[in-house]
């Protein structure tokens, strides 16, 4: 099931979320219910707190391969700083140059609790600092000037009262609106 993203700015986009502790049925379809959000919004990495639910899993998609899951994952190495250009489906239509790591070796565990560790670089690299980033509390947004992301503050509170007035199904995820909130056509 498609579940609305969290535009920012709101409160759980800017705090730590919970580790996850259970490895069950819930979180596989929470898993699956992310993964379709994700592909509908044409994304190539989402968090869990982008649909609302303040718990540390996220998934990665590589260029070449199939996407992955990353629950409680940690970043245990940085090589060295690199200025990378992103976006974020929580921000649509903005695009900014962020610092980040050429390569990093991160630990997390799969949806079975199983702990596995990585070293990546290129794209995974980055989607991986910026899924860990979300987990953690931090919106690209935040590694930009004040300058820059009171701009981009400004255009975002226009665009969310845009929305909740001329679409419902954009509105805060944590107002329930029924099945036929979810009915978008996803058309981008
Ligand atoms: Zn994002």
């Amino acid at each position: 099931m498609v579940r609305p993203i969290v535009y920012w700015p709101d409160p759980i986009l800017d705090k730590p979320t919970d580790p996850v502790t259970e490895f069950g049925d819930a979180l596989t379809t929470l898993l699956e219910d992310m993964l379709e959000s994700m592909h509908a919004e044409e994304g190539v990495g989402i968090a869990a707190n982008q649909v609302g639910v303040k718990r540390r899993l996220a998934w990665v998609c590589p260029e070449d391969g199939p996407p992955f899951e990353i629950i409680n994952p940690e970043i245990l190495e940085k090589s060295e700083p690199i200025e990378l250009e992103e976006g974020c489906l929580s921000v649509p239509d903005e695009r900014e140059k962020v610092r980040r790591f050429r390569k990093v070796k991160v630990r997390y565990q799969d949806r079975t609790g199983a702990s596995h560790e990585l070293v990546a670089e290129g794209r995974v690299a980055h989607v991986l600092q910026h899924e860990i980033d979300h987990l953690y509390g931090t919106v690209f947004v935040r590694h930009l000037s004040v300058l820059k992301r009171g701009l981009i503050r400004k255009r975002m509170l226009k665009l969310k009262a845009y929305r909740a007035e001329h679409d419902e199904d954009c509105v805060d995820p944590s107002h329930d609106h029924g099945s036929k909130a979810h009915n978008h056509t996803h058309e981008r």
